[in-house]
């Protein structure tokens, strides 16, 4: 496992920042007066002295041990299964009609923070909101504040920000976020650091499912048709469909899907976690299946707060269709073979996948080699 020893600003720099690897996740901004998240990418404003840094130690592109990682959140090795350790897989849909009119597909996602915030199970959440189509982290304690974050902000969010920010008051917390951030968290937990980070504080995890974000230049592309600030919801449908949707309220207009990829940022062709392997339990879309999401339950305590959902009435639930368990493996799988190929291809060494720890025998397995 990476430690942050000897490690500081100046490795962060060069070895993510400088190198393309960044995602935008925020775990690194929000402790210290030197980093600053400034149109989309991290800003670093003076050199600094620290050897040891946090911002290294928790940074998801500084040696990423997926076994010690795995093992530490779901008692299991690392073993590349394309969706990760799952102990239930299911399609659910929130049954409260104002978060189906806020949220991106079945409002799974803000039904169970509600839920958690209803309970006392957590006294905040971690979320993300847009403003003038900038995203950014805020901490909802309330349902009107959850129901703002509703939706998918396609943008790369430095949420985690918003955790290093917390106020001492608000513990503890949910966090909701991408597979990255999800991974940083990981990372924090496990970091020799961890006591001088707000991890301690995360008592659930709600991954998203994720191909990739995009870059904030693609703000200049979306104001060709809508001003940021008239967008209601933007959305990826399923194949054969091949646009990215921006809503609005004068209508929809389709952008093509190929002209919008060109604003995915490098650093999510390196990513080789689709599901959020890291939360206790992940959400997507169901494809073919309007306002339904599929969930993959990963660990008890997201178990539990499911059981709970459907107990108390909010959450429908019904088996995920077995085509769409099956495409979901098979494009989780492409994405971390695309990764662990993208990475190689930077190093230079068919065996060094830069940031990325495996063993041989997961790497090889993934890659399709021996
Ligand atoms: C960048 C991105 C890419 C995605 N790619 C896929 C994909 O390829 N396949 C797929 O099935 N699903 C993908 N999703 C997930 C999907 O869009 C929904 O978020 C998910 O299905 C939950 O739906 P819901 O109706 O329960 O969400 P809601 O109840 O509407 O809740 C959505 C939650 O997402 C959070 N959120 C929004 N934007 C961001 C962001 N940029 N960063 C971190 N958190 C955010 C908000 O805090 C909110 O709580 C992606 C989401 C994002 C943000």
């Amino acid at each position: 496992m990476a430690t942050a020893n000897g490690h500081g600003l100046q490795s962060l720099r060069q070895e993510v920042l400088e190198a393309g690897l960044c995602t935008y996740c925020g775990a690194c901004s929000g402790l210290c007066p030197y980093l600053r998240p400034f149109q989309g990418r991290i800003a670093v404003l003076d050199p600094c002295p620290v050897v040891q840094g946090r911002c290294y130690s928790f940074c998801p592109r500084t040696g990423l041990d997926m076994d010690a990682l795995t093992q530490a959140l779901h008692g299991t090795g690392y073993d590349g299964s394309p969706l990760g350790p799952v102990r239930r897989v299911l399609m659910a849909r929130s049954r409260d009609p104002e978060v189906l009119a806020h949220a991106q597909y079945g409002g799974v996602v803000t039904t169970l923070v509600c839920l958690a915030l209803d309970e006392g199970l957590v006294q905040g959440a971690v979320l993300t909101r847009s403003q003038g189509g900038i995203p950014q982290g805020v901490v909802a304690t309330r349902r009107e504040e959850v129901l703002q974050c509703a939706g998918s902000h396609y943008l790369a969010s430095p949420t985690l920000e918003a955790l290093n920010r917390l106020s001492p008051r608000t513990v503890p917390v949910a966090v909701v976020g991408t597979p990255c951030q999800m991974l940083a968290l990981a990372k924090m937990r496990l970091s020799p650091l961890a006591q001088r980070s707000n991890i301690g504080k995360v008592s659930l995890t709600i991954g998203l499912f994720c191909t990739w974000a995009l870059s904030h230049k693609f703000l200049e592309m979306l104001s060709t048709v809508a001003s940021p600030e008239r967008v209601r919801k933007t959305d990826v449908p399923p194949p054969p469909a091949r646009v990215f949707e921006v809503h609005t309220e004068a209508g929809v207009v389709a952008l093509p899907l190929d002209a919008v990829r060109a604003y995915i940022p490098p650093a999510c062709t390196l990513c080789a976690d689709m599901t959020a392997e890291m939360a206790d339990l992940s959400v997507g879309s169901a494809e073919g299946v309007p306002g339904w999401n599929t969930v993959l339950v990963r660990t008890p305590r997201g178990e539990t707060l499911v059981e709970r959902a459907v107990a108390r009435g909010l959450l429908a639930v019904d088996a995920l269709p077995q085509a769409n368990l099956e495409h979901l493996t098979e494009s989780a799988q492409v994405k971390k073979r695309r990764a662990l190929q993208n990475l190689a291809q930077r190093s230079g060494r068919p065996t060094d996948f830069l940031y990325l720890r495996l063993s041989r025998e997961v790497a090889g397995r993934l890659l399709g080699t021996p």
